[in-house]
């Protein structure tokens, strides 16, 4: 969760709107996942990804699981 909270829950740094690249590594194969719309902290470094979004993410990666895919770069922004 992070809300419309402007500050990052980790170091207090700002936020600020962009994209992120996701990747996920579940043993059997990877997802990766580009131009993900992301809140990051211009302190950190860390994005933080809504609700939505992290959903969408998931599914992603469960797909990649079921159908076996070893390697996968989805383009969000496409
Ligand atoms: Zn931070």
């Amino acid at each position: 969760m992070i809300g419309k909270a402007a500050t990052c829950p980790l170091c207090g740094g700002d936020l600020v709107q962009g994209t992120t690249t996701f990747t996920a590594d579940f043993g059997a194969g990877v997802v990766v996942v580009r131009h993900v719309p992301a809140e990051t902290c211009d302190l950190c470094g860390e994005a933080w990804v809504a609700n939505a979004i992290a959903e969408k993410l998931e599914k992603l990666v469960h797909e990649a699981k079921t159908d076996s895919r070893q390697f996968e770069v989805v383009d969000m922004a496409a």
